[in-house]
């Protein structure tokens, strides 16, 4: 009964009316339920989980197909039919994870990839082709490792396709601490081929590849290919929700790490997303107990009561700054960086990067800085100075322009090491650099603890503070020392 209905849709022809594409998926459904009956019936019995995999491969539905033809296998080591299905289901499922992971022409591509490039263009003879790989080969031996498992993952040439081997191969350079062997070893380990299946181990070995520097480190200009790769295929995987929970905010950093690193098809999945789903919307409770953020923003206020009890003549100047910070020629080609990717430790001027922020707290006075507290697009928050604007626009400019809700991007920005404390913060010294928002852009009456707009309470002593909520006037009044800068 059950194998003549496996038949009857098997070779049901394309149909085109509706009643007809409902009929079909009814008998596909169907045959599974009898498919999945027999197996249920006789769970050792290897035509059951065959027949259960020929179903879910009808249904395009590989990586079922792979698990039921695996469990068949195993009962019937030696069978054919099982033999064949599965590995005609592996190809199937290995196009379509290589169109989801990787589009060719757009990603960065592997070093084997480039060279076939060059013999294909210029018309190298293999004997080339295979001198440049021993060439590689001395340079880096991971590199000649890599292009190996892609050898025997595809076969070529030289030696017969091979996943086992393939696997092998990246595992080698992957131990040389290769991010590209890391990432075709993810790949591999993710689909089970050459290796055991084990999505943990594929998406531990894809963070690792993540983690390695973006250069090559040995050939410094070139790209080191699998760091891009490796957080593109991250960013698929919480954007899907693949092995891990979706989140679509780790998805946009994974892509735009991608990005920053090189390849366009992250840039391209990044702008479909922000496209298909609202804006991911962070919560902002839930950092308002960050130790960080609670000391750098007590710290500032601490300042400014200090400030605001001084006569500001006896103010000295400033520790002048290690290196220069100024803004570019051109805006052309600035990549974004978040708080988070700048090295908290040490004294850095992030070239060629924009770091995107919202003034969170402000103060009034303007000698010998602008003293400021920036959050970005993660909710990670900073102290930031200015420097290096003309005294008689101080005033205009911390009334008017760096106020509480304020949006801007600051090019080339500076995370300084303080000289007296030793802790972080964005120094800026070409005032230039930061280009303010547009008006309609701003915060209005943002909540002083949790920064939500259109905060409905004034604080009832200074009537400056606004808070969205009684709890909030409570936090910020103790937690963030609210009560330092409060006066009527
Ligand atoms: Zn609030
Ligand atoms: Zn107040």
């Amino acid at each position: 009964m059950s194998s003549s209905r496996l038949a009857l849709y098997e070779q049901q022809p394309g149909s085109s009316s509706r009643f007809d594409i409902d009929n079909l998926i009814d008998e596909r459904y169907r045959a599974l339920q009898d498919a999945k009956q027999a197996r249920n019936l006789w769970p050792t019995w290897w035509k059951g989980h065959l027949r259960v995999g020929k179903v879910y491969a009808v249904l395009n539905d590989h990586e079922k197909a792979i698990n039921s033809f695996e469990r068949a296998l195993a009962l019937a080591p030696t069978n054919n039919e099982i033999q064949k299905a599965l590995y005609e289901s592996r190809q199937i499922l290995g196009r379509q994870l290589r169109l989801e992971h990787l589009e060719s022409k757009l990603s960065p591509r592997s070093i084997p990839e480039q060279l076939n490039e060059l013999q294909r263009n210029l018309g190298l003879d293999p004997e080339e082709v295979r001198m440049t790989y021993r060439l590689l080969e001395e340079i880096d031996p991971s590199i000649a490792d890599v292009i190996k498992g892609h050898q025997y993952e595809h076969g070529d040439i030289d030696v017969k396709q091979d996943y086992e081997q393939a696997a092998k191969y990246f595992a080698k350079a992957a131990n040389q601490g290769n991010a590209e062997g890391m990432y075709n070893l993810a790949r591999l380990t993710d689909r089970g081929l050459g290796v055991k299946k084990d999505h943990n181990l594929a998406q531990g070995l894809l963070e690792q590849a993540a983690a390695q520097p973006p250069q090559h480190p040995l050939l410094e200009e070139l790209p080191n290919n699998g760091v891009a790769l490796a957080e593109h295929a991250l960013g698929l995987r919480h954007a899907e929700g693949v092995v891990v929970h979706k989140n679509l905010l780790r998805a946009a950093y994974w892509y735009q790490r991608a990005v920053n690193h090189g390849c366009s098809e992250a840039a391209n999945n990044l702008a479909i997303m922000y496209e298909d789903e609202p804006a991911p919307i962070v919560d902002r409770k839930l950092r308002l107990r960050d130790s960080h953020r609670i000391e750098v923003i007590s710290k500032h206020r601490e300042w400014e009561s200090h400030r605001n009890n001084l006569d500001h003549s006896v103010i000295s100047g400033a520790h002048k700054p290690r290196v220069k910070q100024q803004t570019p020629k051109s805006l052309i080609g600035l990549k974004s960086i978040t708080l988070r990717e700048m090295n908290p430790t040490r004294d850095h001027i992030y070239s060629g990067y924009v770091l995107s922020a919202t003034i969170i707290d402000a103060a009034h006075a303007w000698t010998p800085s602008i003293h400021l507290v920036i959050e970005d697009e993660n909710l990670d928050c900073e102290q930031m100075c200015i420097y290096g604007f003309p005294e008689e626009q101080g005033e205009y400019l911390t009334s008017k322009v760096y106020t509480i809700g304020s949006k801007m991007n600051i090019i080339n920005p500076y995370l300084r090491i303080g000289a007296s404390d030793m802790k972080p913060f964005i120094r800026i010294d070409d005032f230039s650099s930061i280009l303010v928002q547009s008006e309609s852009e701003r915060v209005i009456n943002m909540c002083r603890c949790c920064g939500e707009p259109n905060a409905p309470y004034a604080c009832s002593k200074c009537k400056q503070a606004r808070y969205c909520s009684k709890e909030c006037q409570t936090m910020d009044w103790q937690l963030y020392k609210h009560k330092l800068i409060c006066k009527n």
